[in-house]
């Protein structure tokens, strides 16, 4: 069995040595351009001349849980494309939202202010039943982020494509449910994949329907806001704040208004890292029960883009 491996802006040397602990059985590479044919290969942001020249692959691992990059590029129409599940994600993103939604709801910025000028002020506690969150996508990140926002006992809403049930949250689903789901919602924590669907989906209109004094919270893609409606709201009230750790360039331009914003917190694409050793094992596990004939998980849908 050959793999190649080709993930931009990535050492390539100590995930080949992870990979080759796990299948010793398979001749594992770099790939270079002109390199030879290989079953499966393990990828992030890989150049179109990779996909033209690997005409053989069985399938094609995405070291990220997105794909929208990848489904850009012009793919064989029967080569599966498989996203990376969790794999060490979901509570990196739970610890990243749950300490947004408390600095914001604990006025936790306040309280830093005040202690920077040595001052001991108490401000009024806020209400719980006041703040409910809406987590739009309830796959393995948003699932994860409800269950632990729900765990501080602030009340959940989540919205997914599908109608889903979880536990303790409220869950929506479809068009009719978005509205509804949006209305409920003051926190708005986005988590769904980058789609035709979804592209600029956290825009005036929607943003309009929070509730007053609405926050938000961006950690899925940054082509999802239309950045423009997002300033105009901060500016006229509607929103009070956002977090937000994706853009729409990247990384974000020094002049972009956002980084100076008083009322939004910036941070490098960072929610949820990929985690070397947790991902080899998920991508090595996965490419021995294909190469024994067996079904795997997370084979992405291209018509549904995610
Ligand atoms: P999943 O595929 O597991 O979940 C996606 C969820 O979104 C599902 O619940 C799905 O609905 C829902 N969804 C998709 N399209 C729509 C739609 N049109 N309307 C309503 N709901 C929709 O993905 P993950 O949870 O693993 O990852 C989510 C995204 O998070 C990734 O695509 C990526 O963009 C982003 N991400 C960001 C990171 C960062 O560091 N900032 C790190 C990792 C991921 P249904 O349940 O019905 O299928």
């Amino acid at each position: 069995m050959k793999i190649t491996f080709c993930c931009t802006h990535t050492k390539p040397e100590p995930w080949l040595a992870g990979l080759r602990a796990l299948l010793p059985q398979a001749d594992i590479s770099a790939w270079q351009p002109g390199a030879a044919a290989a079953d499966y290969a393990i990828v992030w942001s890989p150049p179109q001349q990779f996909i033209d020249e690997q005409r053989q692959l069985k399938a094609l691992f995405n070291t990220g849980a997105g794909v929208d990059a990848l489904l850009k590029l012009r793919l064989p129409a029967d080569l599966p494309v498989v996203r990376l599940e969790d794999a060490g994600m979901s509570v990196q993103m739970a610890e990243y939202v749950c300490h947004a939604v408390i600095r914001h709801f604990r006025e936790l910025d306040a309280y830093e202010a005040s202690a920077r000028e040595h001052a001991w002020s108490f401000r009024k506690p806020r209400l719980r039943r006041d703040f409910p969150i809406g987590v739009m996508g309830l796959g393995v990140l948003g699932q994860r982020v409800a269950q632990a926002l729900a765990q501080f006992d602030f009340p959940v809403h989540g919205w997914s494509r599908s109608p889903r049930q979880m536990d303790g949250i409220a869950c929506h689903s479809g068009a009719q449910g978005f509205k509804d789901f949006l209305a409920a919602s003051r926190v708005l924590v986005n988590l769904l994949p980058l789609t035709d669907d979804t592209q600029g989906i956290l825009n005036r209109a929607n943003l309009s329907r929070l509730q007053p004094g609405a926050y938000l919270i961006n950690v899925a893609r940054g082509d999802h806001l239309v950045e423009a409606d997002l300033l105009a709201l901060l500016d006229e009230g509607q929103v009070a704040g956002a977090t937000l750790d994706v853009f729409r360039t990247e990384p974000l331009p020094p002049e972009h208004p956002f980084w100076a914003h008083p009322k939004i917190t910036v941070t490098p694409h960072t929610s949820a890292r990929t985690l070397r050793d947790e991902t080899i094992a998920q991508i090595a596990r996965k490419i021995a029960a294909l190469d024994r004939g067996e079904a795997i998980s997370g084979i992405v849908e291209p018509a549904r883009g995610y």
